[in-house]
C-alpha cells in the first residue's frame, strides 16, 4: 500500500466506502457512485486503483470488500475526518455546511499532537457536526426521515450523505441534528418537520431520504440511497 498513490480524491472514495460499509449497504459500484452522485465509469476506474493500491478486494460478483489494512486505514482517516469537522466547528466557528470540504483538506496533514490538542478541545463532544460517531463502532441506528409517518415524533440522528451542495440545502431548510419535532407534512414535494416554537423545516423527499432520524412511531429500519437527489422543492404557485 504506497502513500504516494493517495490523493484527496482516492480518500474521498475510501471514506464514502467506509460509511457504506458502517450503514450496512453493499459496498458495490452502483452503492459507491450513488452515495457520491458520480458516474458508473468514473467510480469504476478508482474502484480499480484502490484494489490495486491494496485497500480493496472485488468478489466475483463485483462486491467490495475492505483488506484488513485497507480497513484500519480508512476507520483511522474517517474518525479524524470527524474529530476536526467538530472542531472547525465548535471551536473556530466554520458553519457545519462548510466544515466538510475543510476537514478534506486538512486531515492529510495531521500531526498526532496537533490531533489530540482537537480532542482536548471538543470536550465530550461524540459525533461530527452531521451527527456521524468520531469513535466508530458508536452509531445509532436510525430511518430514513421520508419514511416516517405524518404526526410522528422525530429526533434528527444525522445527516448520512456529506455532499456540499446537499449540506447547504440542509442547514438553509432549518435541519439539524438533534432537532426534535413532529413529522408535519409528508408528500411527493415536501418533507416538513415542525419545532416545539413553530417553526418548520421543509426539505424535498429525495433529501428526506439522506436524513436519517429515530422516529415514534417509527417505520421498519433502512438505509436508503437516493437514485438521484433533487435539492429543490417544486413550487406550485406558492
Ligand atoms: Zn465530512
Ligand atoms: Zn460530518
Amino acid at each position: 500500500m504506497s502513500s504516494a498513490h493517495a490523493t484527496v480524491a482516492e480518500e474521498e472514495y475510501r471514506q464514502t466506502l467506509f460509511w457504506l460499509h458502517e450503514a450496512g449497504l453493499p459496498m458495490t459500484g452502483a452503492n459507491l457512485a450513488r452515495a457520491m452522485q458520480l458516474s458508473a465509469p468514473t467510480v469504476h476506474e478508482m474502484v480499480r486503483r484502490l484494489e490495486n493500491d491494496g485497500y480493496i478486494t472485488r468478489a466475483t460478483d463485483k462486491t467490495i470488500s475492505f483488506t484488513g489494512s485497507g480497513l484500519a486505514h480508512a476507520t483511522d482517516v474517517v474518525s479524524r475526518h470527524r474529530l476536526i469537522e467538530r472542531y472547525l466547528t465548535d471551536v473556530v466557528g466554520v458553519p457545519w455546511d462548510d466544515v466538510h470540504e475543510e476537514a478534506e483538506n486538512l486531515e492529510h496533514n495531521m500531526s498526532p499532537r496537533f490531533e489530540a490538542y482537537m480532542r482536548e478541545a471538543i470536550g465530550d463532544a461524540k459525533t461530527c457536526p452531521h451527527g456521524h460517531p468520531i469513535e466508530v463502532g458508536t452509531r445509532i441506528e436510525g430511518v430514513p426521515l421520508a419514511d416516517v409517518q405524518v404526526g410522528a415524533k422525530v429526533t434528527v440522528l444525522r445527516f448520512v450523505i456529506e455532499g456540499e451542495d446537499l449540506l447547504h440545502v440542509l442547514m438553509a431548510s432549518g435541519l439539524e441534528p438533534g432537532l426534535q419535532g413532529i413529522l408535519a407534512t409528508a408528500d411527493d414535494d415536501a418533507v416538513v418537520v415542525e419545532a416545539p416554537d413553530g417553526s418548520r423545516a421543509e426539505v424535498t423527499p429525495s433529501v428526506a431520504a439522506t436524513v436519517s432520524v429515530l422516529a415514534d412511531p417509527s417505520p421498519p429500519a433502512r438505509v436508503t440511497l437516493p437514485e438521484q437527489l433533487v435539492l429543490a422543492i417544486k413550487r406550485y404557485g406558492r
